[in-house]
């Protein structure tokens, strides 16, 4: 059969973008096929990427050659680094975006991408070769032929927009039809689909806010940015605002909360726990007195803010009604109203570790369609999909991110073996491993894989090296040194403590509330390496004890993920296995024993029978 394409990705979002990135990255020819080419890179929700674990796997992203870091440093209007007050493990870049200088910075990094042909085309069904996806066909009839076909939908599948009890607009988000005749094709394919939902607040018009009554909220002013490879001019800088929903809002929300699509019973699927509505808050949080509420600027020339906080799906006088009773918000003028979707998604138990489907061979799914929600959670399983989609179709081994090797393996690894209940989004507290997967180390933990994989440019594997070579200078140097009590004292005076005699300065450095810049400084050490590699070197001396143990408990895992479960292990005639154990297994199919572990019901016992069940299959089939 001849091929038009290697790769065939559906929708350019945020998983589809890096999909398609990746896999041209390896050598493939790659047709990123969408239903509006104006809207590639188009943030449906709140324009910022990063924040708590998500500012990670855009780090992550960007070590393994991805566009969201280099996109969003050439559209950041605020930055902050969230956590700063707590340890390294959590601490969490953030960045406001301008929406339409993001959405263009995305377009142009992949017309920059040789390799990629980008089409507009409402993708219908998919063509089949046996067993085999082979290539889609669109609405107005093309057919396109490729090895690898990755879906990346969105909300869009069959998507439906909710406000108040008797408005319903079929949508695949605000402005966008919804792909309907795809979501009925693969239904019709035998995956199992269910329903999910999603909320957005309104948007006001900042000419009409108060600003005298809302508080001003500045960025950090630092010199961070996401990407490690590319060093992008920041836009002009602006600052959010901070304003409270309070006893006036509850009461209003209250009264009429029957018209709300959400518990008026218009809706049916679940939604993001973490980013409730503000129905669910005032319902589920009835002691909290306010709720707060940003004001967050849409973009660098436009007036409309994005009122972070009150997503609702109330009818469009009431959401007015409510907004004016916040503080600031009195005389505001509503640009547009929030609103629920409701969208098809695919519970991902039916996929691979590499996110194939187990239905379809080389048919990739990535994105909200697999039950996420978030830019970066969609954009970072792009990633795996679009590295996988080239390696299955060129008979390569497919590529696994272990737990411990990233937020994108955690995240996968969540999603395929212990399916979703409501839209999952990546949380610190997901990984057992947080202080090996950091946002100052991802370059550390991935680029070599990147290089491997033939995923990076020389330059970029120029920058990582230097990188590596910065990071080890200032250990050495830290090592090396040795700095006076009456040198390190204005250094430690902030921590109550003193040195006795002199020290090494590494050591110095692993008391808490001291930082390593400030004890070379004061130890009259220069080192050339720049600031970031001096930061993460500091990290890597201060929990040097802790991140000694998450390896070893890494290593551990690795053991377990080294004893491999064939593909078609007969799980059900496993007489010595619980029956929970086995249907889940038989079910789920575990690549390795670590990731049968990982599966709810599958208890220790379970786990000792099943590698003396497979070591005795193995010898009978042998
Ligand atoms: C109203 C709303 C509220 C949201 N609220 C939140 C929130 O509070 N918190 C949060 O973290 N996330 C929220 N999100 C989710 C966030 O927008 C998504 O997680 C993220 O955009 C998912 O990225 P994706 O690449 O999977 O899909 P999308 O960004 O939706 O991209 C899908 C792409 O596929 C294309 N497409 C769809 N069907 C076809 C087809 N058949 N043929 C060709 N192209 C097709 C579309 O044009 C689009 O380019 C919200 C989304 C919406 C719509």
């Amino acid at each position: 059969m001849s091929f038009d394409y290697d790769v065939i990705v559906v929708g350019a979002g945020h998983a589809g973008t890096e999909a398609a990135v990746m896999a041209a990255r390896l050598g493939a020819r790659v047709l990123l096929l969408t239903s509006n080419l104006d809207t590639i890179g188009a943030m449906s929700c709140n324009p910022a990427i990063g924040g708590i674990a998500k500012g990670t796997v855009v780090r992550e992203i960007d070590a393994l050659g991805g566009i969201m870091g280099r996109a969003t440093d050439r559209a950041t209007i605020q930055f902050r680094m969230l956590n700063r007050s707590k340890g390294p493990a959590v601490w969490a870049p953030r960045a406001q975006c301008d929406r339409t200088l993001y959405r263009r910075a995305v377009r142009s990094l992949l017309e920059a991408c040789p390799g990629i042909e980008l089409t507009q085309g409402m993708v219908t069904r998919l063509l089949t070769d046996g067993t085999r996806a082979a290539g889609v066909v669109t609405a107005d009839g093309r057919r396109f032929r490729a090895r690898a076909v990755v879906l990346t939908a969105g909300t869009f599948l069959r998507g439906r927009i909710h406000l108040g009890t008797d408005t319903q607009i079929p949508a695949g988000r605000a402005g966008d039809q919804p792909a309907v005749d795809i979501a009925q094709h693969i239904e019709a394919l035998g995956l199992t689909v269910s329903r999910f939902k999603t909320g957005t607040p309104p948007r006001v018009d900042g000419r009409s806010v108060d600003w005298s009554k809302v508080e001003r909220q500045d960025g950090d002013g630092t010199d961070y940015r996401f990407s490690f490879y590319d060093r992008a001019e920041l836009p002009r800088q602006v600052p959010c605002w901070i304003t409270w929903a309070g006893e006036a809002v509850k009461d209003i929300i209250r009264a009429h909360l029957q018209e709300s699509a959400l518990y008026g019973g218009a809706i049916s699927g679940r939604g993001p726990r973490y980013c409730p509505s503000v129905e669910d808050k005032i319902v589920k949080f009835p002691e909290a007195k306010r709720h707060q509420v940003f004001l967050e600027p849409e973009g660098l020339d436009t007036n409309e803010l994005y009122v972070n906080g009150l997503s609702t799906s109330l009818p469009v006088p009431v959401q007015l009604e409510f907004l004016r009773a916040v503080p600031g918000l009195e005389r505001a003028k509503m640009t547009r109203p929030g609103y629920a979707i409701e969208y098809d998604y695919y519970p991902p138990t039916q996929l691979t570790p590499w996110l194939e489907t187990k239905a379809v061979e080389h048919l990739f799914f990535a994105g909200q369609i697999n039950g996420t929600t978030g830019y970066e959670e969609a954009a970072g399983q792009g990633v795996v999909a679009g590295i996988n989609a080239v390696r299955r179709s060129g008979g390569a081994e497919p590529v696994i991110l272990g737990r411990d090797d990233a937020y994108i393996g955690v995240l996968v690894d969540d999603l395929v073996t212990r399916g979703v209940d409501e839209p999952y989004r990546l949380f610190t507290s997901r990984s057992e491993f947080r202080l090996l997967l950091r946002q100052d180390n991802a370059l550390r933990r991935l680029a070599p894989l990147a290089e491997r994989l033939g995923l990076l440019t020389a330059v970029e594997r120029k920058v990582a090296t230097r990188r590596f070579q910065e990071e080890e200078e200032v250990l050495r140097a830290a090592r090396a040194a040795t700095i006076t009590p009456s040198a390190a004292a204005p250094v430690l005076a902030d921590t109550g403590t003193t040195l006795g005699e002199p020290e090494r300065v590494a050591s110095v450095a692993r008391r808490p509330g001291v930082s390593l810049r400030a004890l070379l400084d004061a130890a009259g050490v220069t080192v050339t390496a720049e600031e970031a590699a001096v930061v993460s070197a500091g990290i890597e001396l201060k929990y040097d004890g802790y991140l000694a143990r998450e390896r070893e408990a890494a290593a551990r895992l690795a053991e377990l993920a080294g004893f491999a479960l064939p593909a078609d292990l007969p799980y059900l005639e496993f007489k010595s296995l619980a029956t929970e154990a086995r249907q889940k297994l038989d079910r789920i199919r575990p690549t390795s024993l670590a990731q049968a572990a990982r599966i709810p019901g599958v208890s220790p016992s379970d786990l000792h029978n099943l590698v003396v069940e497979t070591a005795r299959w193995r010898r009978r089939v042998a």
